[in-house]
């Protein structure tokens, strides 16, 4: 007989296999030409929907295969390892449907989730606006009641996947100056009366994040699609962030991963001055760096995601993964890049394109002046503390 366990850790094994397997079919033969500019959504979520990859945490009863965080963690460093922003673009999509199931099981789980999961419905998480980013308790986008449900305006940018989302989480302040306090969240069709698509014009690199804008005017909500009220919607948001801070510090140890194993094989054939650039000890010591560096985060990761799935306060230690990573990424695939010489701007490396990723990864969930704010806070002499 097959106890639950061993049930569920079968599960892990056959979703890390089709994880290598998609990233292997879909990720490495489209990559490239995404790269470029040139994505279209059905090469990406249809696929992975069809590869278990949207599910991962949504509840088994709801047709997910309720993974853990730390395992979702794994397929994601998988995916990453190839296109961060792919990989960015799905965890997105399918977080929603995990909220969805979280806020409204009843409701709106029903409706969205199965074709979340299959891929052919695309979401996003709102809450940056053209004049509000970082400091979140100024957002302008409102929410006024009207009858049973609730009127929205305002604008949001720099969205994962809002150029082709079909449904968005939008957070908007309820009682304008009562700042974090009043925000709410509401799920809203892309194709409801007064929603209005804008280009987020950016590098081609990241086009397969799907990044984009839209403007509200006077579109109206359903009091069953708002998901969590002010004050709840604040306190959900910054428990996802946590997460994400920590997925993300994970993708930003997959591209350094990656990287090391194609300098590695690189440098192994490459010959200049009779012998392979791997026999020259300053050569060898960049890797080197790398590889410490990588290791010490993956490190600040494991117990990042350890805390969180052990559902403990993991405010500080998300934080510092993600300051780590993130600088980590930045200053090592900038160096592994110079180990390839002119080689690793070549289409079939992912180094540019993953540089480019790693300064994004630094501002999004959080950027590194916030997060260095929050660990700060831990640290701060208080008064009769000693
Ligand atoms: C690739 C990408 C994907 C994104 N995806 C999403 C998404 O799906 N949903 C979403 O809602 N948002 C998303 N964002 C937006 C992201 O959350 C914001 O970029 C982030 O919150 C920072 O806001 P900002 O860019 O407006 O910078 P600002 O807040 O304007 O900050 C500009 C600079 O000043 C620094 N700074 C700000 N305040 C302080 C301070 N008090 N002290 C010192 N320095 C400070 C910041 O660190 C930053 O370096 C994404 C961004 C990127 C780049």
């Amino acid at each position: 007989m097959i106890s639950g366990t061993e049930d569920l850790s079968k599960r892990a094994a056959s979703t890390m296999e089709a994880a290598d397997r998609f990233a292997q079919q879909h990720l490495a033969t489209n990559a490239a030409q995404w790269g470029k500019g040139l994505f279209d959504r059905r090469a990406l979520f249809e696929p992975a929907g069809a590869s278990g990859l949207l599910s991962l945490q949504v509840p088994i009863e709801f047709g997910g295969s309720g993974l853990s965080f730390g395992e979702k963690v794994k397929v994601l460093h998988k995916l990453a390892r190839i296109d961060f922003s792919a990989a960015m673009a799905l965890v997105n999509s399918h977080n929603v449907a995990a909220q969805l199931v979280k806020a409204s099981p009843n409701v709106l789980a029903p409706l969205y989730v199965s074709n979340l999961i299959q891929g052919s419905v695309v979401a996003c998480t709102a809450l940056t606006e053209p004049d509000a980013g970082s400091d979140l308790g100024q957002i302008k986008t409102t929410a006024i009641r009207n009858g049973d449900g609730w009127l929205l305006n305002g604008s949001k940018t720099w969205i994962i996947n809002a150029a082709h989302a079909d449904g968005v989480v939008v957070y908007a302040q309820t009682k304008v100056g009562s700042g974090v306090k009043g925000i709410a969240a509401f799920f809203i069709r892309a194709d409801s009366p007064g929603f209005e698509r804008v280009t987020v014009a950016t590098n081609s690199a990241l086009s397969s994040m799907g990044i984009g804008g839209f403007r509200l005017t006077n579109v109206y909500c359903d009091s069953s699609h708002l998901l969590y009220g002010p004050g709840k919607a604040f306190v959900d948001i910054m428990g996802a962030i946590n997460r994400a801070r920590t997925y993300v510090a994970a993708m930003c140890c997959a591209m350094v991963s990656q990287a090391l194993t194609d300098v590695s094989v690189y440098g192994h054939k490459r010959t200049a001055f009779g012998q392979s650039l791997d026999q020259y000890q300053g050569w060898r010591w960049q890797i080197a760096q790398a590889a410490t560096a990588l290791q010490a985060a993956e490190l600040l990761v494991r117990e990042a995601c350890d805390l969180i799935d052990k559902g403990s306060e993991v405010q500080t230690a998300a934080a510092q993964a993600k300051l780590y990573a993130t600088s980590m990424a930045q200053t090592q695939l900038g160096s592994l890049l110079h180990a390839m010489g002119a080689e690793g701007f070549l289409d079939r490396y992912a180094f540019l394109r993953h540089l480019t990723a790693a300064h994004t990864a630094s501002l999004a969930d959080g950027s590194t002046a916030m997060l260095l704010e929050r660990v700060a806070n831990d640290f701060r002499f208080k008064p009769g503390a000693i």
